[in-house]
């Protein structure tokens, strides 16, 4: 597994927590995509796990080389399992013989939840500490929520459920409450590119990866590896900064357009979905800064994101798709700054 770039602070509490005699068993990664929640969470199970730790000894780093160590490091542990829409762990009710598989779905559904509890409730293959990532935990339906909530109060001795968000706001109270929160922030740009440059990257490169990736480390190593995502992006945010802004009627052109492309060619459709998804995070990440801001509008626009990729995935038509999604964005009033106050991370 990659060296983690940043989160010094994270990483010595999450050091504290697994020494601790009876570790954390509920965490909650709250903080933007791409700046290394999944990376943490990971990081708490090989603490956990390490083999290094033999004896009941605390430990300061996973050695890295023990069969634990590699197996989570390779994505590969039989007990480190990530639970997000779709179908994993679905368990329909005895009684539901109607309940398809839903692999397309949008929400992490009670179904899963259910399959969740029952994995649970068995001991782990191998490791120690069975770890169940929830990404992302927004997307747990109420109902779904609802049943977790026993499970992550007392979740078996062996088990350790991390969920990962970024609008831990639209998590209900009960779920939040029984959590351990940990904020992963937007790493400093002199820390990632320094860390680039450790992997080699050329020092000019890294620099401008390390101001383009706005503290997202995992955005970061994206460019490293493909440059030309950066170009792009710029000028990608300040189109959605516009559109972000327009007349609804701006909106249903600027959809229209994207249907059109998309017909022609997906790939570059996704690039802008992923440019729509960056600005609206980066607004999320000013709005919590600010009074009057509209986090539940931006929120739902993060949300209309998701969904619109899988309307695309399951073949729904392109153009009602991008209609609904543009019309779930909030208004954003001309002149906000989108860039200036990002220089902030810097
Ligand atoms: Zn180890
Ligand atoms: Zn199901």
């Amino acid at each position: 597994m990659d060296e983690i770039i940043g989160h010094a602070d994270v990483l010595r509490e999450l050091r504290g927590l697994a020494n601790a005699p009876d570790p954390v068993h509920a965490l909650l990664l709250a903080g933007p995509g791409g700046t290394g929640r999944t990376l943490l969470a990971l990081q708490y199970a090989r603490l956990l796990n390490c083999e290094g730790r033999s004896g009941g000894g605390a430990i300061e780093e996973p050695c890295g080389q023990c069969r634990s160590c590699r197996l989570i490091g390779e994505g590969a542990h039989p007990d480190v399992i990530t639970l997000g829409p779709g179908d994993t762990l679905c368990k329909p009710r005895p009684n539901e013989s109607g309940h398809e598989r839903h692999p397309q779905s949008r929400d992490i559904r009670i179904c899963q939840v259910r399959g969740l509890i029952e994995l649970v409730a068995r001991y782990p293959f191998e490791a120690r500490y069975r770890m169940i990532i929830i990404d992302p935990a927004d997307r747990l339906g109420r109902e779904a929520a609802n049943t977790l909530l026993k499970t992550l109060e007392e979740p078996p001795g062996h088990t350790v459920i991390a969920l990962v968000t970024e609008a831990p706001d639209s998590l209900i109270e009960t779920i939040v409450s029984r959590c351990r929160r940990i904020d992963v922030r937007p790493v400093p740009r002199t820390e990632i590119e320094a860390a680039l440059v450790r992997r080699g990257i050329e020092p000019g490169l890294a620099s401008e990866v390390a101001r383009e990736c706005h503290g997202r480390p995992g955005r970061a190593l994206d460019y490293a590896r493909s440059p030309d995502l950066m170009g792009d992006r710029a000028r990608l945010l300040e189109r959605c900064r516009k559109i972000a802004a327009a007349k609804t009627s701006e909106r249903f052109t600027y959809a229209g357009e994207l249907a059109e492309r998309f017909r022609r060619d997906r790939v570059p459709v996704q690039a802008e979905l992923n440019a729509w998804e960056a600005f609206w995070e980066e607004q999320l990440q000013q709005a919590a800064r600010r009074e009057e801001a509209d986090i539940a509008g931006i929120v739902e626009a993060l949300r209309a994101i998701v969904l619109v990729r899988a309307d695309l995935m399951a073949q729904v038509m392109a153009r009602p798709a991008f209609e609904l999604m543009l019309l779930s964005f909030p208004t954003l009033t001309l002149g906000e700054p989108v860039e200036e106050e990002l220089a902030t991370h810097a």
